[in-house]
């Protein structure tokens, strides 16, 4: 047993025991207080729901579809405003084929007041949840998310921990950021943790101190899976790879950050295991989940419809703006919702038997992609570079700064071989006469460090 810290209490860290799920359900009041029970129930159903056949899909979509869209118009002030001023005929909306003809919404809406697009009747009670979103694809903005919402979240979530191979009971290790915004009743979730068998780890400066320790207790703790930021699971596999340190875990789903091709390879080298990505944002966590027989991402169609939009068209194949329909959450109903991130979409489909859709990759925010000659480079391209910077031992990190399309500036930290970087940029963009500014450190930026940070137009529809 050991005296563990987290999140500014202490507690009691009693590695290995797992808390029976019937009892889990009889506590639930005492380990969650945003979600109820009901959220076991719908992981049962998902673990069905997944199989489902086409016209189950299309009748259970069209139905919650055009569920949250009355309950909109009729409820929300914003959403009759808009679709008013849009013109839109109510009556037409039947299914999720209509979805077309209604106008997208805007991330800023979510600022014009909670009175105008949230807290609507009997939807909110005292355990909505208040959600503020990090800010990084621009402002920071508030908005609830309901009991049904959190629940179906969590159903996702655990089902994407069983395509691991993960039970209940088995052993989680979680990498977090020591100022996340995301843990807000530190006691009540350290209770959660103890009773899922899930431990707990705070990262910060990801130096080589914090790095040594936790290869130290990844040996020690054994877990059957390690969740958490990409960036500090990315840390220790070049820290244990540098080191020669063998790392063993059966799988690994990161969340938060976009996981490059190079480093995904060394982290499923050093960890000798499969990685299973999940792409969500704080406003309704988990869309899509990586599949654990292909590389494709199932979207959770349960909770979300996905839709991957260039100039003003759905995509079935390429690269475009995600746009999202949350089934639920009537405390903020989403519809169309610019939720600011770069998807690629595919017309492949997965080799497994489930039935839910799939998208090729998240590419990361849109605010992160940066236009160099006639080249986008998206979150991931960057991220992906700048492993190859490390791999090559030329620096340590990078960051593009675009401040219009003609301005772009390029920061590199802890530069070795300034010759080198000059050639790898010209290769990797196309352009010769980049500027570059060295730097002593680039810091976390909320505990999620982008390689790309633009201030360009919305580069797929305006
Ligand atoms: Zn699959």
């Amino acid at each position: 047993m050991t005296e563990k810290k987290f999140f500014g209490t202490t507690w009691t860290d009693v590695s290995g025991i797992p808390f029976p799920l019937k009892w889990y359900r009889e506590l639930f009041n005492l380990h969650h207080y945003t979600m109820s029970g009901k959220s076991l129930d719908y992981w049962q159903e998902y673990k069905e729901t997944q199989f489902w056949s086409p016209s189950q899909w299309q009748q259970y979509k069209d139905e919650r579809f055009r569920s949250i869209v009355q309950y909109a118009y009729a409820n929300v002030p914003f959403y009759k405003k808009l679709y008013d001023t849009h013109g839109v005929n109510m009556a037409s909306i039947q299914g999720i084929a209509d979805i077309e003809r209604l106008p997208l919404v805007e991330k800023s809406a979510l600022s014009l007041g909670l009175g105008d697009l949230s807290f609507q009747g009997d939807a909110v009670n005292e355990s909505s949840l208040l959600i503020r979103t990090s800010g990084s694809t621009g402002a920071r903005m508030s908005f609830t998310c309901d009991t049904e919402q959190l629940d179906r979240r969590w159903a996702v979530w655990m089902r994407l921990f069983e395509w691991s191979g993960w039970e209940w009971g088995s052993k989680e290790m979680r990498f977090w950021y020591k100022y996340a915004s995301t843990v807000k009743n530190p006691k009540v979730e350290a209770f959660d943790a103890f009773l899922s068998n899930r431990h707990f780890y705070e990262f910060d400066l990801l130096d080589d101190e914090e790095l040594a320790h936790f290869c130290d207790e990844i040996n020690r703790l054994e877990p059957f899976v390690i969740t958490g930021y990409w960036e500090a699971i990315e840390a220790i596999a070049k820290y244990a790879h540098r080191n020669n340190i063998q790392l063993r875990v059966n799988a690994i789903l990161p969340s938060t950050q976009v996981a490059p091709p190079r480093a995904r390879k060394l982290v499923m080298k050093v960890f000798n295991c499969q990685i299973l990505d999940k792409y969500a944002s704080a406003e309704f966590s988990g869309m899509g989940h990586q599949c654990e027989q292909g590389e494709l991402y199932h979207v959770q169609s349960e909770n979300v419809f996905l839709e991957v939009v260039k100039d003003g068209k759905s995509l079935r194949e390429g690269i475009g703006e995600a746009i999202v329909t949350d089934f639920s959450n009537k405390s903020t109903p989403l519809i169309r919702y610019r939720v600011g991130d770069v998807l690629e979409a595919t017309r492949a489909s997965c080799v497994c038997p489930r039935t839910l859709p799939v998208f090729k990759r998240p590419l990361g925010r849109l605010k992160n992609v940066v236009r160099v000659g006639e080249r986008l480079l998206t979150e991931v391209d960057l991220a992906d570079f700048e492993f190859l910077l490390w791999e090559y031992s030329i620096c340590d990190r990078i960051k593009f700064v675009q401040s219009s399309e003609s301005d772009l500036v390029v920061l590199a930290a802890k530069v070795q071989d300034e010759e080198k970087l000059k050639r790898e940029l010209e290769l990797f963009t196309g352009v010769s006469s980049l500027k570059v500014i060295k730097v002593d450190a680039i810091d976390h930026f909320r505990g999620k460090r982008h390689r790309g940070e633009s201030k360009l137009q919305n580069v797929f529809n305006n």
